[in-house]
């Protein structure tokens, strides 16, 4: 019995002393990424959209995985989450139109092409789509039939512009002179994909955001109404002597999204009031028009792949604190503009000043295994050349990745690092770096699916990062920013930086 007990005791210790000797790195596993990303990306999320209860049910369930992987709270009032109002501005469901004598329904019949305020009583004149030039048109409704086979009728691509669209907006510029009362472009059923996709717009509007409290309202766009009708609610061909009676209002309210922020405090106590932060997005943009009956948009390279990274970096701060504390923030309406980190920099649950480096990650797992990009890395975004150091020494030692910088060149025609999250922090005066593997043809369209993901690539981008975060947490000091640091664009999605 005593012999056994002591052979019991001896194992244990042995067993302690190897996960006191383990790495926190080795935490980062392929198959918990893998499990986490085909959960947060598969279809049951259905695309997780700022605005709509689907970003909810994702944002509810990161913060259930926060709290499992070890990580407190660090919202808003001592929970996991941070709510903010999203502006909504929306043409309202009480609007009329009312064409040759029919009355056609918002959404199903009639499509308005912008979200606009009109109050029309007008007349038509009925043009074949290239004779409309000339004729007198003021005050007058413009009636010109969509002919999809004079059109470009294949898209390039899910994320281009609808034909139609790109049609119609050419008629508004070539008659806005001409001071029309509003412009009907029919659309026949041939045309019915680019219906679909002028309509899945319609019922979203426009977002806004005021994290200061200082903005106008939003507010109807201005110019000619252009207003889409489905050629087979008319049930014939608008009567030349015809008049359109139209009464269009728009609804404005908020609806909240969230952004998810939890941390690990740090084990030394004189460092623990400073955080380094892993920064991500949990939404995404929602159900759209279908591409190959495929309507989910399911976001998995963009950004399932860094909300699930940083549930991993968590499981392995909180295994061994760092010197400092650890902040972890998924962001909400990213997509939509930004919003969550643009809201988070006004709103900080944590002293803004407190941060010492924003690590962001945004796309993580697609293109060549060997080869990803930092961006920030170079001027004019590099906002702390002690960061990047770090974050390269980082890769030397645990990644080995060729690292791409040239999207970080001012003249990179995708304007690549205006378009995530650190931004906001950067321009706050944080030290922020931007993780990604960069495009792909599957960008923003259905087909960014979780199979797709190189979930061996994705573990090491998340080392990286980790690895990155670890230095930062443990060292004396903290990197600095850069005084002379001055990004080459000076308004952008965060706001008007132009000043004199
Ligand atoms: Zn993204």
């Amino acid at each position: 019995m005593r012999t056994r007990l002591f052979i019991v005791v001896l194992t244990l210790s042995a067993i302690a002393a190897a996960q006191a000797a383990q790495d926190p790195i080795d935490r980062i596993r392929e198959a918990d990424l893998k499990r986490d990303l085909f959960a947060l990306s598969g279809d049951a999320m259905r695309g997780r959209e700022a605005g709509t209860i689907d970003e909810m049910t994702a944002s509810a369930w990161v913060a259930e995985r926060a709290r499992e992987a070890g990580l407190q709270p660090a919202g808003d009032n001592g929970t996991y989450f941070q709510f903010f109002p999203l502006e909504r501005l929306r043409v309202s469901s009480s609007s009329t139109v009312t064409l040759a004598g029919k009355d056609l329904k918002l959404g199903r019949d009639v499509l308005p092409d912008a979200t606009v305020v009109a109050s029309i009583d007008a007349p038509v004149t009925v043009v074949e789509s290239d004779t409309f030039e000339g004729s007198d048109l003021k005050g007058r409704v413009l009636v010109v039939r969509y002919a999809p086979a004079q059109q470009a009728t294949q898209d390039a691509g899910p994320r281009t512009a609808a034909a139609l669209r790109t049609w119609a907006r050419g008629i508004q510029r070539a008659v806005t002179a001409s001071a029309p009362a509003a412009i009907v472009a029919i659309v026949p059923d041939a045309a019915r994909e680019q219906w679909d996709r002028v309509a899945i717009s319609f019922p979203r509007g426009s977002y806004g955001l005021d994290p200061d409290g200082t903005g106008s309202p939003l507010t109807p766009a201005r110019g000619i109404p252009v207003l889409y009708v489905r050629e087979s609610a008319l049930g014939g061909a608008v009567a030349a002597d015809a008049r359109m009676v139209a009464s269009i209002v728009t609804d404005t309210f908020t609806y909240p999204s969230v952004n998810i922020v939890a941390r690990v405090p740090g084990r030394d106590a004189a460092l623990r009031n400073e955080y380094v932060l892993f920064s991500a997005h949990q939404d995404h943009d929602g159900e759209r028009f279908a591409v190959d009956g495929d309507k989910i948009w399911n976001g998995a390279d963009d950004n399932a792949t860094t909300a699930v990274a940083l549930l991993a970096i968590g499981r392995a701060m909180a295994a061994q604190p760092g010197r400092r504390s650890t902040l972890f923030i998924w962001h909400g309406a990213e997509e939509r503009g930004l919003m969550g980190s643009r809201w988070y920099v006004k709103h900080p649950t944590v002293p803004l000043t407190s941060i010492v480096a924003c690590l962001n990650g945004d796309m993580m797992g697609r293109n060549d295994p060997d080869t990803a990009a930092l961006l920030g890395a170079v001027g004019p975004h590099r906002n702390s050349p002690e960061l990047v150091q770090i974050a390269l020494a980082a890769n030397q030692k645990v990644t080995k990745f060729t690292v791409d910088s040239s999207w970080d060149d001012p003249q990179h025609r995708e304007g690549w690092y205006y378009r995530s999250d650190h931004l906001p922090y950067a321009r706050a005066g944080v030290p922020a770096l931007f993780f990604t593997t960069l495009l792909h043809t599957d960008y923003h369209t259905p087909f960014d699916n979780p199979d797709r993901i190189d979930v061996a690539k994705l573990t090491k981008m998340t080392k990286w990062m980790y690895a990155t975060g670890r230095t930062v947490a443990e060292a004396d000091k903290a990197p600095v920013v850069d005084p002379a640091f001055k990004l080459e664009r000076c308004r952008d999605s965060t706001g008007d930086h132009c000043g004199g």
